[in-house]
């Protein structure tokens, strides 16, 4: 278990809950980050009295440190404040809660300061997956899954011989538009798709689950994370989130994690592993839940799911471009610039279009296949 952690993105939705676990075991914080929410950063520094917190933003940097002018704590500011962040020392532990492929780089400073990752960050997987894992490799650092649905197949694992595993089965809720056509899709809102059925999450991921992009990012991720190829990795739509995900094995028995839809139990198991302590979070009752449904996922509707699981196969640079194309159209989906249904389109288009595709790449070969998918998109 760990006893010292940093928190990176620590004022984003996942970031709020890991505190909310470390407060409760009384797990010691040493940095905290955000991009601009000073003020929440300076109630969560003045709490957890970290030794260094950062702040991307340089002006909004400035004014947290007139702030926290009476206090003990550093406040460093930009990428490279967040590195520092990342790399404090004391922290055994650096929880990556930073939206988007922006975790990527202080996720490699972490693992090369030696520190084992709680992962929610999964862009820094779908993106750099390659680099990651041997950047672990050659540390000897621990991953642990923080998304609910590879926690939940990180738990189907313990005590089960690896070369056992036949399929990982994802499940996915379905999002806020399950069951509608492409047609009832053209014109929906921006308040229709953060109108998520069962959890409460930060703006991007809760875009991405009502494209299913959520799902195909996080079947590239399981794909890193536990070495099954696309075809090991089914997705099954399950409205209720309550059976998190499961595994199957060669003699097809198949074993499943439950729980109320509450990320605090994933991020707990991450801090905690192999304990299990007590947790804030709610009993299930499944006489309560009665029915639990599954279905096929519908891939002509959900366009992006299909796309990812073919970067996956494609391999290489595509994951990577695939990821960058969705964070820039969502971005210009939020700002009203496009539409719901041009997202998938732009996804589509990303992979298509990218022509420099290599085996065997660096990560400045990452960085510039996502600036330059980006930059397509963001300048159409
Ligand atoms: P939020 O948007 O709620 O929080 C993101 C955090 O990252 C905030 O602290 C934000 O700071 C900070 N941040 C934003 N942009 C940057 C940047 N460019 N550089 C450094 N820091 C930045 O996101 P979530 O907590 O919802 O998600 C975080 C990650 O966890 C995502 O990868 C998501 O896919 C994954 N995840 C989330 C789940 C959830 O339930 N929310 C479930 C499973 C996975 P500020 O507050 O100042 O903007
Ligand atoms: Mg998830």
């Amino acid at each position: 278990m760990t006893g010292n952690i940093t928190v990176l993105g620590s004022t984003g939705s996942i970031g709020v809950q890991t505190l909310d676990v470390a407060r409760m075991h009384g797990i010691k914080v040493s940095a905290l980050t955000a991009n601009r929410s000073i003020d929440l950063l300076e109630k969560q520094a003045r709490e957890f009295c970290p030794k260094m917190v950062a702040v991307l933003d340089p002006d909004c940097a400035k004014k947290l440190k007139i702030a926290l002018s009476d206090t003990d704590i550093a406040v460093y500011s930009g990428e490279e404040g967040i590195k520092e962040a990342a790399r404090c020392p004391g922290a055994d532990t650096a929880v990556n809660a930073i939206v988007g492929v922006a975790g990527l780089m202080p996720t490699l400073e972490a693992v090369a300061a030696g520190k084992d990752l709680a992962l929610a960050n999964k862009e820094t997987l779908v993106a750099g997956g390659k680099v990651v894992s041997r950047a672990i490799e050659s540390k000897g650092v621990k991953l642990y899954p923080v998304d609910s649905e590879h926690s939940a197949v990180f738990q189907c694992l313990q005590g089960n011989p690896k070369k056992a595993l036949k399929k990982v089965i994802l499940t996915a809720s379905g999002g806020p538009f399950y069951g509608r056509t492409k047609e009832q899709l053209r014109d929906v809102t921006l308040k229709d798709a953060l109108k998520h059925p069962n959890w409460s999450m930060g703006q991007k991921i809760t875009i991405d689950s009502a494209t299913m992009m959520n799902k195909g990012l996080e079947v590239i991720e399981a794909s890193w994370l536990f070495g099954v190829p696309d075809e090991g990795i089914d997705v099954l739509i399950h409205r209720e989130s309550i059976v998190h995900s499961m595994v199957q094995y060669m003699d097809n028995s198949v074993i499943a994690q439950l729980g109320v839809p509450d990320m605090r139990i994933p991020i707990q198991y991450a801090l905690t592993y192999p304990e299990r302590l007590e947790s804030p979070v709610k009993e299930l009752d499944l006489s309560e839940i009665a029915a639990l449904t599954f279905a096929k996922p519908d891939y002509e509707t959900f366009e992006c799911l299909a796309i990812c699981r073919k970067a996956l196969r494609l391999g290489g640079l595509y994951p990577a471009v695939v990821n960058a194309a969705n964070e820039a159209a969502v971005s210009l989906f939020i700002q009203g610039k496009i539409g719901f249904l041009q997202i998938p389109e732009a996804v589509g288009r990303a992979l298509t279009d990218f022509d420099g595709n290599k085996d065997e790449f660096t990560l400045e070969d990452i960085l510039e296949a996502d600036r330059i998918t980006r930059a397509r998109i963001l300048t159409a």
